[in-house]
């Protein structure tokens, strides 16, 4: 079953003006659907990849997936992957803040959610070239990371230099913003609280701690 291009869930334009439609319809309709594209070429063929589930793909990547591909499907499968977990993340009348037991453990781990915010940031600053900052819970904690290129936490250290269950993500790549804020990421990612959708980074918290 070759992999699947999932509709945006929202219209292009639903996360204006935070991020303009234009950026919402290349990013999707062009970049990610490159990603789908090129794994399913990287993997056709090989039906025991071509079986997983494209989680199962991502956590297999570091002991079942041959050295001769498994540059692509780093490259393409984390792209798949980590643009559709994006597209769930955020949303139209998001933003504002977590509740509940989130928000709990976001003040314990790292002091309040300003805090939060400032440091899950500086994350997608520091990241030079393109990449990604991750909020993950590893080994019951929380934590932030960054990745860099089409990788995440859930290749693992050996591979990611970061690992985890992501709960949210933010793309750095500067398809994701260049268009509205050109070399501003900084803005980007002030933005970016706007159209966070904390009932789904809550659904992915309580599915992690299964
Ligand atoms: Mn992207």
């Amino acid at each position: 079953m070759a992999h699947e291009l999932p509709p945006l869930p929202y219209p292009n334009n639903a996360l204006e003006p935070h991020i303009d439609a234009t950026t919402m319809e290349i990013h999707h309709d062009r970049h990610h659907k490159a990603y789908v594209d090129n794994l399913n070429k990287a993997i056709a063929g090989n039906v025991a990849l071509e079986s997983k589930s494209i989680d199962d793909l991502m956590k297999a990547l570091s002991s079942s997936v041959p050295d001769a591909i498994k540059g692509p499907v780093r490259n393409n499968g984390g792209g798949h992957w980590n643009h559709t977990f994006f597209w769930r993340t955020i949303g139209p009348k998001a933003g504002g803040a977590p509740t509940g037991k989130l928000a709990d453990d976001i003040k314990a781990a790292f002091g309040s959610f300003d805090d939060f915010k400032n440091k899950f940031e500086a994350a997608g600053l520091t990241r030079f070239g393109s990449g990604w900052a991750w909020l993950v819970v590893n080994g019951g904690k929380l934590e932030i990371v960054s990745t860099a290129n089409q990788d995440n936490p859930l290749m693992g250290k050996s591979i990611a230099g970061a690992e985890g269950t992501p709960l949210l993500g933010v793309d750095v790549w500067e398809h994701a913003y260049y268009l509205k804020y050109q070399n501003k990421r900084g803005d980007y990612l002030k933005a970016f609280w706007n159209v966070v959708n904390w009932n789904e980074v809550a659904k992915n918290y309580d599915a992690a701690k299964k």
